[in-house]
């Protein structure tokens, strides 16, 4: 086997240990931010017609200050760090902010159009302790709408493939702005061929307005999450993504400002990408205090809210609170039709963590031992 791919196999079984840990402990804990976006950089060397996230012209935020960030975050709680932008490759010091997420012990993730990737950044990224990086493909061939397209990207995908030790998860886009839905499926489908992951998103309209998908677009959504077939993948199992791609609305409490902060470039506190301005408090005065407030305050936009990786700490909540009733509403052991779906290994293990018979032993056992495993106390 080619050191490279026993490298990335090691590196692996590390991320997979530290994801369930993750997992295990925002299932055991309400009080800390599960994740964090931190914005490095607002600037971005594309320009896509639907973004209002960049500009052309902003400086790198300084070094010092998004490691100051880093520590703060880590400080409050927080066990996962997403960096994006703007596009975050921009940042000539990226990799030292990379190392100082790994330091505390969190998971470093990154967010980019890939268009800057070269075999050496690639090393770069893998020396510093990257463990996963998302790319977004917007089409197969570039139009006014995005250049992010698999035509223009391709190479950079076979050299992730080639030499990246992170997971690489190709994030394609379904929805009101999308002309082209198969567009989605041959994406996902060349990340597949290339052992990448793939993962599929719904959009709103120009005017922020969720639009049902039609008959074509959902049976792409649903191809591609069947292509993933992690352990740990959310995309199959968030149980709001059926509404939002029939345009209806979802009944879930939206804990952003609390298990999840995006920190924009000056540093401050909002909910996420779609709300800025709300709390708007400096990441450095921010206590457990606002975190605790910001989780319980109601947000009006969230029976429409679109942002998947909100849903998920949110599942790790409604799991948390009230275990049994969860399993059994949003992944029922039958389903309408009476028919018994495959449940995910991740929900079955959940289970045996979080619902052990209070006669059975043996699932007592099963949590303590898992428990001690992932040095939870
Ligand atoms: S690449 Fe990303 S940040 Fe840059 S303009 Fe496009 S969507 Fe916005
Ligand atoms: S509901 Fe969605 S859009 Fe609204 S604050 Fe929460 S994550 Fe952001």
């Amino acid at each position: 086997m080619p050191r490279v791919s026993l490298r990335r196999a090691a590196k692996r079984w590390h991320r997979m240990y530290r994801e369930a840990r993750m997992v295990a402990l925002a299932l055991k804990a309400p009080a800390h931010p599960v994740l964090a976006h931190v914005v490095v950089t607002r600037r971005c060397n594309l320009a896509c017609t639907y973004c209002n996230e960049f500009d052309d012209v902003s400086q790198p935020v300084r070094t010092a200050e998004l490691l100051q960030r880093i520590d703060r975050l880590a400080a409050l709680g927080t066990t996962v760090i997403t960096l994006t932008g703007g596009e975050p490759l921009l940042h000539p010091e990226l990799e030292d902010v990379i190392r100082r997420i790994r330091h505390h012990g969190l998971i470093a993730i990154l967010v980019t159009n890939g268009y800057l990737l070269t075999p050496d950044r690639i090393r770069r990224l893998n020396r510093a302790g990257l463990d996963r990086m998302q790319i977004s493909v917007d089409n197969v061939r570039p139009d006014d709408v995005s250049k992010k397209s698999l035509k223009v990207l391709d190479p950079k995908l076979c050299w992730l493939a080639q030499f990246a030790e992170f997971e690489v998860s190709i994030h394609s886009v379904v929805g009101a702005c999308t002309e082209h839905p198969e567009d989605a499926l041959q994406i996902a489908r060349r990340a597949t061929e290339l052992g990448l992951t793939s993962t599929a998103g719904i959009v709103h309209d120009n005017s922020g307005r969720l639009r049902p998908l039609n008959a074509e677009q959902q049976k792409v959504i649903e191809e591609i999450e069947s292509l993933s077939k992690t352990f740990l993948s959310f995309a199959r199992l968030n149980p709001w993504r059926k509404n939002l791609a029939r345009g209806l609305p979802n009944d879930w409490h939206c804990p952003a400002g609390g298990r999840h902060l995006y920190i924009c470039e000056d540093g401050l506190v909002h909910y996420c990408m779609a709300q800025r301005g709300y709390p708007a408090i400096p990441l450095s005065r921010y206590t457990r205090e606002d975190i605790e407030r910001e989780s319980k305050t109601l947000k009006p936009c969230a029976p429409y809210c679109t942002i998947f990786c909100v849903h998920r700490v949110a599942l790790f909540d409604r799991l948390r609170e009230n275990p049994r009733q969860t399993l059994e509403q949003l992944f029922p052991i039958r389903d309408a039709d009476g028919a018994a779906p495959p449940r995910p290994v991740s929900i079955r293990v959940l289970r045996a963590l979080f619902l052990p018979s209070p006669a059975a032993l043996s699932g007592r056992f099963f949590r303590k031992t898992a428990l001690w495993f992932l040095k939870i106390n």
